[in-house]
C-alpha cells in the first residue's frame, strides 16, 4: 500500500466548476466531515456568470457568489472562487497556476472534484485542474505561496457525474457511497441558498424541481446501500495518491 489512513491533515476542499455544484454533489458528506472535526473549504472555478436569463454577467456573478458563500456559511465552511467564466473553463497554464495557488493556500488533505467524464465540459476541465493541483501543490517550486504544514498529495475523490451517467450514458459505479440520510435537511437548506438558480432552471430547462432532482439522485444512491439518501464517489488511485479509502474508513460505519 503506497499510503495509509491518516487523520493528520483534517482539511477538505471541494473544487468544482459552478456555484451550487457542491451542494448538489457532496454537501451531505461535507456535513459529516465537519461533524468529524474537519475544516471545510468550498471552491468554484466560475462565479456562475451565465446562470441567468435576465441579469448581466456582473450582477449574476455577485448574486451567485453571495448565494454560495451563504450556503457555505451554513456549515461553517469557507467559500472561494477562481473567477473563471461559465463555459470557458480551460486546462491551460494560467488556470493551472491559479488552481495550484488556491490549493497551496488551503493545503487540503482530502479533495473532491468532478468526474473526469461529465455532461458539461466545464466539469471535465475542472476535474483535470483538480488532478493537476492535487499532484503539484506540495511541490516547493510550483507556487510563490509558502508551503503550509500538511501539504502533500491529498486523497482525491470524484463526485458523481450529473444523473450518475457519463456523457455516453454509461452508469458510474461508486467506489465509496456515503450515507447522508441524517444530513439531507442541511444539504437541502444549502441548495436552497441558490435561489437564483431555481428561477434560471425553470426558464432554461423548463424544470421547477431544483431541490427535488437533488433528492432523487441522493435517494438513488441511498437505495444501492439500503439507506434513504447517499452520495457516491470514485476514488482516484493513480500513483502517487493515497490508496486506502479514507472517506469510507471515516464515514461508512454509519451516522
Ligand atoms: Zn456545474
Amino acid at each position: 500500500m503506497a499510503a495509509t489512513h491518516t487523520t493528520e491533515n483534517r482539511t477538505v476542499l471541494t473544487f468544482l466548476a459552478h456555484p451550487d455544484d457542491a451542494e448538489i454533489l457532496c454537501a451531505g458528506t461535507l456535513v459529516r466531515l465537519r461533524d468529524a472535526g474537519w475544516a471545510i473549504h468550498i471552491a468554484t472555478a466560475t462565479a456562475g456568470d451565465c446562470g441567468t436569463m435576465t441579469e448581466n454577467r456582473w450582477n449574476i456573478s455577485s448574486i451567485r457568489t453571495k448565494e454560495a458563500a451563504a450556503a457555505a456559511k451554513l456549515i461553517g465552511a469557507t467559500y472561494h472562487c477562481l473567477g473563471e467564466g461559465d463555459g470557458l473553463v480551460v486546462y491551460d497554464k494560467g488556470t493551472i497556476q491559479k488552481t495550484v495557488d488556491l490549493f497551496r493556500q488551503i493545503a487540503p488533505g482530502l479533495v473532491f472534484t468532478h468526474a473526469a467524464k461529465d455532461y458539461m465540459l466545464d466539469h471535465e476541465q475542472v476535474s483535470l485542474l483538480a488532478r493537476s493541483a492535487t499532484f503539484l501543490y506540495g511541490t516547493p517550486n510550483i507556487s510563490a505561496h509558502p508551503l503550509l504544514p500538511g501539504s502533500r498529495v491529498p486523497y482525491l475523490y470524484y463526485c458523481d457525474p450529473v444523473e450518475g451517467l457519463d456523457p455516453l450514458g454509461h452508469a458510474i459505479e461508486p467506489t465509496t457511497t456515503i450515507d447522508i440520510s441524517g444530513q439531507m435537511e442541511t444539504k437541502s437548506k444549502m441548495l436552497a441558498c441558490h435561489a437564483s438558480q431555481r428561477e434560471w432552471l425553470r426558464a432554461h430547462h423548463g424544470m421547477d424541481e431544483y431541490i427535488d432532482a437533488m433528492k432523487r439522485a441522493a435517494a438513488g444512491r441511498g437505495g444501492e446501500i439500503g439507506v434513504a439518501h447517499a452520495e457516491g464517489f470514485v476514488q482516484h488511485r493513480g500513483h502517487p495518491y493515497p490508496q486506502n479509502d479514507l472517506l469510507g474508513e471515516l464515514l461508512m460505519k454509519g451516522t
